[in-house]
């Protein structure tokens, strides 16, 4: 049986009828503080990618519902603004012990619906959960500035408030941990939102919705709506939305960021990468084979930190082999497998795309070293899954290396120095994350200062950043000012307001004077 992981008392509610006929449970928009079925005819059948067998349908929100649900977050903000910021900390303390009780039904749910392994989906939600302790300290983050005395008597000070509704747009990949890089954050510094999950595997936003129902968050300051483009469209049109939090591809995410620009929000858009490692010959062998391997197949490199390009440098090509053979040991099945070390990619499409993009190397001269594309995994054989593959001897301008592959597919190409390295990972669009192997300070540091990266690792193959830093991203993987979480997510979800106050006994000269006051 299809195990779709809800099955508190919200969901089930909305679920039993269609349940009881035999038919996929429809997963449920939250609007004002309650779970309700979509009125819309119109849905989309969530797969288990292991399997295909059918976990869910995911409505085509109307609009009124859109409409509504923008309304009760529009109404829960007079009151949640007001709110002390200590209360609103108190429902964070409440939800980040409320998601570890729920983990395991969290992570089971995310391999259901988008393969990767339990494991995998331990951290998926484990890396959100961070940014929700975070969100605990919302009150020292947000704290204003003041300044005695600018003129005689007089003080500035500025404090930083709520937007109102802000809006979130959320990938497939990281189901549970994106969905929490942006609500926490934004209702406690006071906002109220309306969260669009990706239709691929919505599950896991429709349980933490439950579990901050829980931990007190009140009615309408969060709410739920699923769908595609239309509704995405009504995000970046609607007047009430003054923010929109984006992660996904660059066409979609170029797309929301005119669109709701346009329309006066802010927008935050983080978008696709290829991420590139350098190996120096100085490099650690073992532990760079170890870290290469992990960071280019784990989650089936479906991950925006993926590292799915090596430039060996000098004479550390030879590694080449060494990093096959590790490839091979890797175990691919149905993430729930206990073994699995990779899971199935997203859906049927993106199999295909990811495999057009192989074969595009190898036509443009590229050497298949390792080669999963057929692979059989026993139990699963309709599961979209792939297996490790490497292509070497690529080049910078082959379709392979300039477009981003989203697979367990690692590319590996070579220069003579570290400069031709650096120069040839900045000629590639994106510039989400990079990272050097080496046990050089001095190499360390050049790269460092000359890569063009959001994300820099020394020695570490997925430097995703913990929350009291930002996630960032440089080129075509950014799109905004203000990035995720830390500092900058802080300043993105408020706005500065700056008091100037006066208070001595005033002369009562009755003189007037029209100039442009000076200190
Ligand atoms: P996607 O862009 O297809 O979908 C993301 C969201 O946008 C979904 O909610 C979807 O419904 C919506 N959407 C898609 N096309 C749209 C359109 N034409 N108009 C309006 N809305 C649209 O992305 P995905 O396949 O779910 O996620 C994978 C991508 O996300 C990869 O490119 C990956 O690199 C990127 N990603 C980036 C980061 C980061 O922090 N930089 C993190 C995770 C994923």
């Amino acid at each position: 049986p299809a195990i779709f992981a809800l099955r508190s008392s919200h969901f089930s509610t909305a679920a039993e009828p269609s349940s009881k006929q035999g038919s996929p449970p429809s997963v449920p928009n939250l609007i004002g503080g309650s779970f309700v079925k979509s009125q819309s005819s119109a849905s989309i059948d969530v797969i288990n990618p292991a399997t295909q067998e059918v976990v869910s349908q995911v409505p085509l929100t109307t609009n009124e519902e859109f409409k509504a649900a923008v309304s009760a977050a529009k109404q829960a903000f007079q009151s949640w603004r007001h709110t002390p910021v200590t209360a609103r900390q108190r429902v964070m303390f409440k939800l980040q012990e409320l998601i570890r009780r729920d983990i395991d039904k969290l992570a089971l749910n995310i391999t259901t619906e988008q393969g990767k392994t339990l494991k995998d989906a331990h951290g998926d939600v484990f890396r959100g959960l961070e940014v929700v302790e975070h969100a605990c300290g919302t009150a020292t983050l947000q704290m204003g500035e003041y300044v005695s005395n600018v003129s005689n008597g007089i003080d500035t000070y500025s404090i930083r408030e709520p937007l109102g509704v802000c809006a979130g747009i959320c990938p497939f990949n990281f189901p549970a941990m994106i969905p929490l890089w942006m609500f926490p954050l934004a209702v406690t510094c006071g906002n109220t939102f309306v969260l669009k999950p990706s239709e691929k595997d919505p599950g896991a936003s429709v349980i933490l919705a439950e579990l901050a129902m829980e931990a007190g968050l009140p009615d309408g300051v969060l709410n739920i709506v699923h769908g595609t483009n239309d509704i995405v469209n009504a995000i970046c049109d609607d007047e009430d939305i003054k923010a929109v939090s984006f992660v996904g591809s660059n066409t979609a995410g170029m797309h929301i960021y005119s669109r709701a620009s346009a329309k006066g929000k802010r927008v935050q858009s983080n978008m696709g990468a290829k991420n590139h490692a350098i190996v120096m010959p100085d490099a650690s062998a073992d532990a760079t084979m170890n870290a290469l391997v992990a960071a280019g197949f784990g989650a089936a490199g479906q991950r925006c930190m993926a590292l799915s390009t090596v430039v060996f440098v000098g004479g550390s090509k030879s590694w080449e082999n060494k990093l096959v053979e590790a490839a091979k040991a890797l175990k691919v099945s149905a993430g729930t497998e206990p073994d699995a070390d990779l899971g199935p990619v997203i859906s049927k499409q993106a199999k295909e795309r990811i495999c057009k993009l192989i074969q595009s190397g190898v036509e443009s001269g590229a050497k298949l070293l390792l080669d999963g594309r057929n692979i059989a995994v026993p139990g699963y054989e309709h599961g979209n899954f792939i297996g490790p593959t490497i292509l070497s001897n690529v080049t910078a301008d082959m379709e392979c290396h300039k477009e981003e592959i989203f697979g367990p597919v690692l590319l590996c190409l070579e220069a003579d120095s570290l400069e031709e390295a650096i120069s040839f990972v900045n000629r590639n669009k994106y510039g989400n994350g990079a990272s050097i192997f080496t046990t050089s300070g001095v190499a360390a540091r050049k790269f460092q200062t000359e890569i063009e990266a959001g994300q820099v690792g020394i020695n570490v193959p997925i430097p995703v950043p913990l929350p009291f830093f930002s996630f960032t991203g440089n080129k075509a993987s950014f799109a905004g000012d203000l990035n995720f979480y830390g500092k900058a997510g802080v300043n993105f979800f408020t706005q500065i307001k700056t008091v100037t106050q006066q208070w001595k006994n005033l002369p009562g000269s009755g003189v007037v004077n029209l100039a442009m006051p000076t200190s």
